[in-house]
């Protein structure tokens, strides 16, 4: 059943907070699994839970509308007897009494407490940041708003050089508006991609006219009678436009875990089944920090759609009473115009990159290696790579360079 209202004295076998990818599978999968028990799904955005991704991409182009985005139909819910409990905000968590509380002042009891609260977009701090036409882009009512300004917007500042700034630049680019890309770091996609990557991202956006600033301070955002007239830089410069969007990253949505006294810093700790420091509750997703092999064994949070699958699944199971532990190799994907990103395992820390393939032929890969072992791809129109690359590093296998960047030779030959 979905609803908008429930009675403060709910209680259920297990509540999922966060109604994004990962609280829909984790809700999903304990039926899956087997679970019978009685699981609300509760989060404080309006809609059912939707697809995020084409929220840069197809969402803002128009060409894919919000009944299309939804992960389920209301009666695949319903079917399966999951509660979801829309426009409700978990503000505190009392981890002795195994309540939450939301804003409203309702309280939800539960045996168990699966937290998959995301992550909410960073914003600017600068004089003007709150101004009209100031935006981020992490739901439908986020690009909603932006869809409906575009008609009166010619020339866009994107802030942040990310997946959301260059995704958002390159559909508002096709859409025919003059976009400049600010970013602070030396180089574009510099969280997610290494630099052979960034450099080529680069030039494909330089070269449809997207002009792009890097190494550069936001001084303040301009206004005229309340919205944005143009973006100042703190060399002085002064970038006249209609819109701003705002991709300068996001912070992991865990105070009400951490007030609870959960361990964590940057985000809620959790260990290999995805248990928090707190009795009976669980953490996944974007805000979920956790120790993961192909990043060295260090504690890292892992902001994607994949991770959060990966671990809603191991929570199901363990809630279902299977025996789960998280291991499983990240991976990323990207659309920018027709080129297909997949990224699979993590590149910091890398001693050697390998460029297989002609980057001129837009269809090549990159690969990363440290002390040998291949420990990440970014693969750029070559499901081939991505698929096959996957196991090179899952086995963490050493392979010769030269080989590597032999694009005849097929990745599972080596
Ligand atoms: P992001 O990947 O962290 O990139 C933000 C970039 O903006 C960073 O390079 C950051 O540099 C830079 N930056 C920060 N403050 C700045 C400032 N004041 N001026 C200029 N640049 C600044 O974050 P995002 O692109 O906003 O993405 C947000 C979330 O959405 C992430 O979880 C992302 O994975 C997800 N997402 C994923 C996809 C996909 O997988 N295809 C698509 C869209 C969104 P610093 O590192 O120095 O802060």
């Amino acid at each position: 059943m979905t609803t908008d209202g429930v009675e403060p004295s709910a209680q259920y076998d297990v509540v999922v907070v966060g109604t994004g990818h990962g609280g829909a599978h984790a809700a999903a999968s304990l039926r899956q699994h087997g679970f019978t028990g009685s699981v609300a799904l509760v989060g404080d955005e309006p809609d059912l839970p939707y697809e995020r991704p084409p929220l840069s991409k197809d969402y803002l182009s128009g060409d894919t509308a919000i009944e299309r985005l939804l992960i389920h139909p209301a009666s695949f819910w319903h079917d399966r007897g999951i509660d979801v409990l829309t426009g409700r905000r978990v503000v505190a968590v009392d981890a002795d009494a195994h309540q939450v509380r939301c804003a409203d002042e309702a309280v939800i009891s539960y045996r168990h407490l699966v937290w998959a609260g995301g992550g909410v977009p960073r914003t600017l701090t600068c004089p003007g940041h709150d101004l009209g036409g100031v935006h981020t882009v992490r739901t439908t009512a986020d690009v909603d708003r932006i869809r409906a300004e575009l008609s009166s917007t010619s020339r866009v500042v994107v802030i942040g050089g990310g997946y959301i700034g260059l995704e958002t630049a390159a559909v508002l680019g096709q859409a025919g508006k003059h976009i400049t890309v600010l970013e602070a770091q030396d180089r574009v996609l510099a969280r997610v991609a290494g630099a052979p990557l960034a450099s080529f991202y680069q030039d494909e956006h330089q070269t449809r006219g997207v002009d792009i600033r890097l190494g550069v301070t936001v001084e303040r955002i301009e206004g005229r009678d309340s919205r944005v007239s143009g973006v100042s830089l703190s060399d002085g410069e002064l970038l006249p436009c209609d819109l701003v969007i705002v991709g300068i990253g996001i912070t992991p949505a865990v105070e009400p875990l951490l007030s609870a006294g959960a361990a964590g810093a940057g985000g809620v700790e959790i260990d290999e089944q995805c248990r928090t420091t707190l009795p009976d509750v669980f953490a996944i997703g974007d805000c979920a920090v956790h120790r993961n092999r192909y990043a060295d064994g260090e504690m890292i949070r892992l902001e994607s759609v994949q991770n959060a699958h990966d671990q809603a699944t191991i929570v199901a199971k363990v809630l279902s009473g299977e025996d789960a532990e998280y291991d499983a190799v990240p991976w990323f994907w990207s659309k920018q115009y027709d080129l297909r990103l997949q990224t699979v395992g993590l590149s910091s820390g890398h001693d050697e990159t390998v460029v297989r393939g002609d980057p001129a032929t837009r269809r090549f890969s990159v690969i990363y290696l440290r002390h040998g072992r291949v420990i990440a791809l970014d693969c750029v129109n070559s499901v081939k790579d991505f698929v096959q690359g996957k196991r090179l590093v899952a086995e963490g296998s050493t392979v010769d360079a030269t080989l590597l960047a032999d694009p005849t030779t097929p990745l599972n030959k080596l």
